[in-house]
């Protein structure tokens, strides 16, 4: 290589990993959430995770009137864990078990059987605000064999993790006070085709539930991988679909006019999370994986997505696949199989942390800006964008406008105006806006694509 490459190439690794300073970024925070997110213990976690291992198997065919081993035992335990947070709440939350039947011949599950989704709900406390949130883990776990219900089956990370989050997340949140609705969602069937999600996101669409975002967690505590041997706690995968699974024409048609590919609502839950988690939550870079999923696989947000629900993944950045879906055994010194010792705690409360930090400022913003449009009238250099104020929930204090260009992946300006209408001097051919309704304390709704408006 001569000198002249050699500096190039030096110049190419380190523009890629320097941060452009761009002015710096103002971080102002709740209390009341930080609060919250300090809160959550890493030693709790842990405890919930060995309760989960010490059930054998949590596998969809296993025993379900067990005392203490198999599926039934499991979200028996679970069911009890969450009643023991309702006198946290002063009655507000509720549990119940959500039934279904599912399975048989020729499918992956191929016995009928009868499985139970957890629901333990915290009731918003405004009459006037029928919004839901929805934090999803499932509960089961498998081994190797698909259909293998006898064999030690720890899932202690998939998705033991995910469960423990949303445990300590009912928890701290219980004795809080919401604007909207929140569902802590422990679900069944997932690992023999999402059968437990399937079933609940039909029931809500069914019951016409006002459902503004879904977050699965599903697998968020492992930080280092086999094969490339990387370990980093600091980052965490989110997944968000771009063209939505539920697509009407009118939609689709929508989506082209404004070239809105890369700002369907999943993603905009998902640009939401990176930035409010990141607020809140030190030491974790929130990683936005414009992927509906892993390459080829599923998970428990899908079928939500598929019912037009706004529905993302939260997902360890780094995977250990000697772990996950393995009999548990050691081999030439590797141990296989998805135990506890394979679990950084303290990486599961920082990814509790992101989900806790979203969940509440949601919950305590105004609901979303309505019939958000740009202007069409006459071609100029400018773009007029206009909205009417949410006519429920909490009064919005003002709305921010957030812009970037258009090849850039995340918001890059924030702009606070009050009413319900402005012209920016920036042209529309080259950026991309939003807008986001905030109350007086600053909690943020998601944000608004804006389509067309003919005046
Ligand atoms: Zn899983």
């Amino acid at each position: 290589m001569t000198t002249g490459k050699f500096i190039l190439s030096v110049l190419i690794t380190l523009t890629t990993v320097t941060i452009v300073a761009e002015g710096q970024t103002i971080i102002k925070r709740d209390p009341l959430i930080y609060d919250m997110v300090k809160q959550i213990s890493s030693e709790k976690i842990e405890e919930h995770i060995l309760t989960l291992v010490d059930f054998h198997t949590r596998h969809n065919l296993s025993e379900q009137d067990h005392p203490t081993r198999g599926i039934g035992a499991s979200w028996n335990w679970t069911k009890e864990e969450f009643e023991s947070y309702i006198p946290l709440s002063g009655g507000r939350l509720t549990v119940e078990f959500d039934e279904y039947t599912t399975g048989g011949p020729r499918q992956r599950l191929p016995e009928e059987v009868n499985l139970k989704n957890v629901i333990a709900t915290l009731h918003g406390t405004n009459p006037d605000d029928d919004r839901i949130i929805l934090i999803l883990a499932h509960l089961d776990s498998r081994a190797a064999r698909g259909l293998d219900a006898e064999s030690f089956a720890p899932g202690a990370n998939d998705n033991g993790s995910g469960m423990a989050a949303i445990l300590e997340m009912a928890r701290i949140m219980a004795p809080h006070e919401f604007s909207a609705t929140i569902k802590f969602v422990a679900l069944s069937g997932e690992e023999q085709g999402l059968l437990g999600a399937r079933h609940l996101a039909a029931r809500a669409k069914e019951e016409e539930w006002n459902i503004i975002a879904v977050l699965n967690n599903d697998m968020i505590g492992n930080s280092s991988s086999c094969g490339t041997l990387l370990n980093d706690n600091t980052r965490v995968r989110v997944f968000s679909e771009g063209v939505p699974a539920y697509e009407t024409q009118e939609m689709a048609s929508l989506r082209r006019y404004t070239s809105g590919e890369n700002d369907g609502r999943a993603r905009q839950l998902a640009r939401y999370i990176k930035e409010v988690g990141e607020r809140y939550v030190d030491q974790l870079d929130v990683t936005l994986i414009f992927r509906n999923d892993r390459f080829g696989r599923g998970g428990d947000h899908t079928p939500f997505a598929q019912q037009g629900f706004t529905a993302i993944r939260i997902s360890e950045f780094n995977e250990n696949y000697d772990r996950t879906h393995q009999i548990v055994r050691e081999v030439d010194g590797i141990q296989f199989g998805d135990l506890p010792e394979g679990v950084d705690y303290e990486y599961v409360r920082k990814n509790t942390g992101i989900n806790l930090a979203t969940v509440a400022n949601l919950a305590l913003a105004p609901y979303e800006p309505v019939g958000a449009g740009i202007s069409m009238a006459g071609l100029n250099n400018s773009t007029t964008i206009r909205w009417e104020a949410p006519s429920e929930g909490v009064r919005p204090a003002g709305y921010y406008i957030l812009m970037r260009e258009t090849y850039m992946p995340l918001w890059q300006r924030k702009i606070f105006v009050t009413g319900t209408e402005v012209t920016l001097p920036y042209s529309k051919d080259n950026y991309f806006f939003a807008v986001q309704a905030v109350s007086e304390d600053g909690h943020e709704s998601l944000p608004v694509f804006p389509g067309r408006l003919r005046r």
